[in-house]
């Protein structure tokens, strides 16, 4: 149950008026997730058996209608007539039945384009707008959820995020390069300036070093991009999977740059 703050005849100055968009106290005409077919923090595994007719789904509209034939007669295919659906991550596959009489062959229709690997690429897109927009997994899997969309699990979007992690860091480094540039040619100065910060986890209260992560960027003053940044990190999820076994840690690309 959400407080209601209106009406106790307590004010604060930040107070507002009827409209607040924390007063709840009208009655909505239907619940906020009154079409979520779809568990808040559920997770959807590959071979879910959710239907087909539960929820949305995102698609690109282009890449459907191109398929939306039948692969053995050519005859139109229909939405309505999908008698499976396969679903991996924000992807899937939609095994339609040929209308035709003389035909009922099962054609195999795709949401969305695919890589080389045949990954959908919504889900690289969706891993890197989590990581753009500064989410995590289960951030992502909330905001899917209460749009009614079918999350994929977790372990889908961290193997995204780990596949795209070099590609995301060298293409940093890239821009940090050409920022460096631009601002090395913004001055006639043979020297630099740039503002540096940095900044770890638990650094709250000022006084705790014991943080897992740390990260820095320096920003040229001119064009005001980040021109240089590093980061450090003790944790890695497959060492300490392992550590905590006793095991051997097999050969692996580890997160952790940083003991101590
Ligand atoms: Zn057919
Ligand atoms: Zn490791």
């Amino acid at each position: 149950m959400r407080a209601t703050f209106s009406g106790n005849g307590y004010k604060h100055s930040y107070s507002r008026e009827a409209d607040d968009c924390y007063n709840y106290s009208q009655t909505a005409d239907h619940d906020v997730y009154y079409d979520a077919n779809i568990a808040l923090v559920e997770t959807v595994a590959e071979d879910s058996d959710i239907s087909w007719r539960d929820g949305r789904r995102i698609v690109e509209l282009k890449h459907m209608a191109d398929q939306m034939f039948c692969v053995k007669c050519s005859h139109p295919l229909h939405l309505s007539h999908i008698v499976d659906e396969k679903i991996s991550g924000l992807g899937s596959f939609l095994h339609i039945q040929c209308p035709s009489p003389q035909c009922l062959y099962i054609n195999t229709v795709t949401t969305g384009k695919r890589n080389e690997k045949g990954v959908f690429d919504i889900n690289n897109k969706a891993t890197i707008a989590m990581i753009h927009s500064g989410m995590g997994p289960t951030h992502l899997q909330n905001f899917l959820a209460a749009c009614n969309i079918p999350p994929p699990n977790q372990s889908t979007i961290i193997r995204r995020e780990k596949e795209m992690s070099k590609s995301l860091l060298s293409q940093a480094k890239q821009s940090c390069d050409r920022a460096r540039d631009k601002e090395k040619n913004s001055t006639e100065s043979t020297s630099m300036e740039a503002s540096f910060d940095a900044a770890w986890q638990t650094r709250g209260s000022g006084c705790q070093y014991n943080s897992n992560t740390g990260h820095s960027s320096m920003i040229g003053p001119n064009k005001d991009k980040v021109i240089d940044f590093d980061y450090r990190t003790r944790l890695c999820s497959i060492c300490t999977h392992h550590f905590s076994r006793r095991e051997t840690v097999p050969a692996h690309v580890c997160n952790s740059n940083w003991e101590g």
